[in-house]
């Protein structure tokens, strides 16, 4: 059981580096620890932020309810034929570091991606963008756990409703689903295009 803090300064994990304390706090290791949370009815009638790299939130007060800081981790390759690789990061992976590794790999579409702060589990929020690319290009389908029932339930692109800065989950599916993981369809054959926008900011 992942364990609830009380009272926590959230000052490291928004990167304003703002003062402001969560009522409740706990770290999500694992699919189980957020399960357990869902069961003991932890939510029930309790606010709920969850918190990746803290870099697109802005505190002005306390929170007066539960804080979840998404630690989960892991990148794996789940499809691939001669042409395109399909790549899954656990939600909890710093975004720039999944992009390098995807490049590492040769796995192109997301290079233009590069650098932009968070983690892999928010990048579908707002569908995040840079240089003429957005996530929803490469996006293939996501997985997320549905707070009140703890379900779990994939996403494809068209479900995600994304648009410029924009999907669903800004909307009528906001605080209701934990994304848990992420997979982008990649390409083998390198573009060299979108090498050249990596090296030449515009
Ligand atoms: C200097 C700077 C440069 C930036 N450049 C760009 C840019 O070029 N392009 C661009 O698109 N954005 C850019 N951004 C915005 C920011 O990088 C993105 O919004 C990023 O996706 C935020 O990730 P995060 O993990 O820090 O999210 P957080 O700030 O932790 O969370 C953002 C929102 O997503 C929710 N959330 C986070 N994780 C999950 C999850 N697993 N499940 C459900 N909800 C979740 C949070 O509750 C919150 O509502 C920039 C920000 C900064 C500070």
């Amino acid at each position: 059981m992942t364990q609830i803090l009380e009272n926590v300064n959230l000052k490291h994990l928004n990167t304003f580096g703002i003062e402001a304390f969560g009522k409740y706090y706990a770290e999500l290791n694992s699919i189980n620890d957020l399960q357990e949370l869902i069961q003991k009815k932890f939510f029930v009638n309790s606010d709920k932020l969850i918190v990746g790299g803290g870099s697109n939130m802005l505190f002005t007060k306390n929170f007066e309810g539960i804080v979840l800081k998404n630690n989960l981790k892991g990148i794996k390759v789940v499809k691939e034929d001669a042409e395109f690789v399909e790549v899954q990061s656990a939600a909890g992976e710093v975004w720039h570091d999944f992009v390098m590794w995807c490049i590492d790999k040769n796995y192109g579409g997301l290079e233009n991606l590069s650098l932009i702060p968070g983690c892999v589990g928010a990048s579908p929020m707002q569908n995040i963008g840079a240089y003429g690319v957005e996530i929803k290009d490469v996006f293939s389908e996501l997985e997320a756990i549905e707070i009140e029932t703890g379900k779990s339930r994939i996403f494809n692109k068209a479900q995600c409703k994304f648009g410029y800065r924009e999907s669903v989950f800004k909307h009528e599916l906001k605080n209701k689903f934990i994304i848990t993981a992420v997979t982008f369809r990649l390409s083998k054959n390198q573009s060299s295009t979108h090498l050249t926008a990596l090296l030449v900011p515009n």
